[in-house]
């Protein structure tokens, strides 16, 4: 506390006096400073990591991945809260072999499908593009369509990162 003057009539000011002996105006605290931190937030910087890799998922298996041929498992209607029986939306659960020998498997969607001739029979060949060790990033070959799905969730994963690394500030009140 150095308030030695009056803010309203400029006298000087009794140390530690809370109003001015010559006008009786209160006197004005300086106002404690304030250091503001910020400190990156963990939790959002987390998902949106996992979110865009999730995104990312697709276009770098199309970018980067190898070719091979996969075999058609299961077709199956999809039938969920979102999703009834007359939105003709399908999974098809398919898997393959990599070039060294491991068996990798995924799941592709095909939506509002009202022709079922257009679905791939079970036991058909598919082919699927993987990424060379992480088999399990892998898509359909003549999937060209990234999808909502993929923006979304790289738009998500950015924007949390970005919070995330800005973080939550604190203010920190520094007594005088
Ligand atoms: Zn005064």
């Amino acid at each position: 506390m150095n308030a030695s003057f009056c803010r309203h009539c400029g006298r000087p000011l009794e140390p530690g006096a809370s109003f001015c002996a010559s006008c009786g105006n209160p006197v004005v605290q300086p106002a404690a400073a304030a250091r503001t931190r910020r400190k990156p937030s963990w939790i959002p910087i987390v998902v949106g990591v996992l979110l865009l890799i999730m995104g990312i998922r697709i276009p770098l298996a199309l970018a980067l991945g190898v070719e091979t041929t996969g075999t058609v498992r299961s077709v199956e209607q999809r039938i969920n809260s979102n999703s009834s029986k007359l939105d003709h939306n399908y999974d098809i659960h398919y898997t393959f072999r990599t070039r060294d020998g491991k068996t990798g498997s995924g799941t592709t969607s095909m939506n509002r499908v009202y022709n079922v001739t257009r679905l791939p029979a079970e036991g058909s060949n598919i082919g699927v593009t993987y990424l060379p060790g992480l088999p399990f990033v892998n898509v359909p070959s003549d999937q060209k369509n990234l999808g909502w799905s993929t923006l979304i969730f790289i738009a998500l994963g950015a924007l949390l990162l970005v919070m995330g690394i800005r973080g939550t500030a604190t203010v920190t009140r520094i007594r005088r």
